[in-house]
């Protein structure tokens, strides 16, 4: 499909003009950034396991009737999904203790929390993506307090049901980071995830071996980082058992 003009490049995507108005071409990139883009290498493979990986759990959630901004997946790297206004909040769930939270609140990683606990970051690369309240995200008009409302109760039914379905696969959802944005549609606008859920967007470790199969083995440096995006791939059933070579076949598609 002919992509139009490029219209935004973030750090692991490239958004372009879509084949209809509302519409856009999402495409996955192989960068992988971390910590403010201080540290930054290109992964062979990865845009092309997290289009197949997010493909699969937007499809899932509509499935549960949970709207998405997703459409189809195209080819190997781009998905066509419609165009929204995205509110500039990351949104984070969180069961387990890890990353930030345990820094700031110093938590042991892996200690349970009390109940699942949902966090806002102000989405601005300049200012490292600050933690911020409800108080400051009204108050400076991000989001109102019925968009709020929205995605509290849609990122709990996402988390419910993103944690039986990797549990389902021995797989224990730690926490992860979800978007949202505003369609318009006529007279009316509804909120609806946008973005991606990846490998490189939630903390995802083997329920028995604690081993980390997310975007925590290229911040650590703990190697090995496709081979854990392929092992999601694979126990979500969407490369073969033994299989990733495919995936690699594809991957000098652009
Ligand atoms: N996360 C993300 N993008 C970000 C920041 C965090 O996808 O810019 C995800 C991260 O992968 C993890 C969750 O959000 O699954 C919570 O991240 P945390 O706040 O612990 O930040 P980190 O330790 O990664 O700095």
């Amino acid at each position: 499909m002919a992509k139009g003009r490029k219209i935004y490049e973030g750090k692991a995507k490239i958004l372009y003009e879509g084949p209809e108005p509302g519409t856009l071409i999402q495409y996955f990139k192989d960068d992988a950034t971390a910590f403010n883009n201080e540290k930054r290498a290109v992964l062979d493979g990865k845009g092309v396991l997290n289009n197949r990986i997010s493909e699969f759990i937007m499809l899932q959630l509509g499935g549960i009737g949970l709207p998405t901004h997703f459409i189809r997946r195209l080819n190997m790297r781009e998905q066509l999904i419609k165009e929204v206004e995205i509110i500039p909040l990351e949104v984070i769930c969180r069961n387990v203790a890890a990353g930030s939270l345990s820094k700031r609140l110093g938590l042991e990683e892996g200690a349970a929390l009390p109940r699942s606990i949902i966090e806002f970051c102000y989405k601005n690369d300049e200012l490292g993506d600050p933690l911020v309240s409800e108080e400051h995200i009204t108050a400076f008009n991000w989001a109102s307090t019925q968009e709020i409302d929205d995605i509290i109760a849609l990122t709990l039914r996402v988390n419910d049901f993103l944690t039986g379905l990797f549990s389902g696969v021995g797989i224990k959802l730690i926490d992860f980071k979800v978007e949202y944005g505003r369609l318009y549609e006529g007279e009316t606008v509804r909120t609806v995830l946008a973005d991606e859920i990846s490998p490189d967007s939630c903390r995802l470790w083997d329920a028995s071996s604690g081993e980390k199969l997310d975007k925590d083995r290229f911040r650590r440096d703990l190697g090995g980082v496709t081979e854990a995006y392929s092992e999601v791939a694979r126990r979500l059933g969407i490369i073969k058992e033994g299989g990733g070579a495919e995936i690699l076949a594809f991957n000098g598609e652009k």
